[in-house]
């Protein structure tokens, strides 16, 4: 963990403004970690300018009011929704995500690159490249 902290892979403002508890049980640390330390961190060295993370870690309750697929790696603490702030410069990000060769299990350009989902877990990662 050297670019992101924990706290801005757990908040929400719409786990805030519900008041839903959203604290990760420590499975989903340590799957944040593993996404910090082999996907976030060296893609945000290569990058070389701040990334933002609109949604990491969400529990059970948060992933069905925000409208996340029933299995949506979010719950796990194993997926970010990221962003470096506009359609162009994500194209760009994804672009880098494909050359680093990052150990991604999914990488989803979502509604046209306004966001992108990276998402790492333990065991094989599949790199799998969507659109969505
Ligand atoms: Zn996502």
């Amino acid at each position: 963990m050297k670019h992101f902290t924990l706290k801005e892979l757990i908040r929400s403002a719409t786990a805030q403004r519900l008041g839903i508890n959203n604290t990760p049980p420590a499975s989903a640390v340590k799957a944040l970690h593993a996404l910090v330390d082999n996907v976030l961190d060296p893609l945000r060295d290569a990058w070389g300018g701040p990334i933002w993370v609109n949604s990491g870690y969400r529990c059970a309750e948060l992933n069905r009011l925000v409208g996340g697929t029933p299995y949506s790696q979010h719950q796990k603490g194993e997926a970010a929704d990221i962003t470096v702030g506009s359609r162009s410069a994500n194209r760009r990000l994804l672009a880098l995500i494909k050359r680093l060769d990052l150990p991604v299990d999914q990488c989803i350009d979502e509604k046209g690159c306004r966001w992108i989902h990276v998402s790492h877990r333990k065991g094989r990662n599949r790199r799998l490249y969507m659109k969505f």
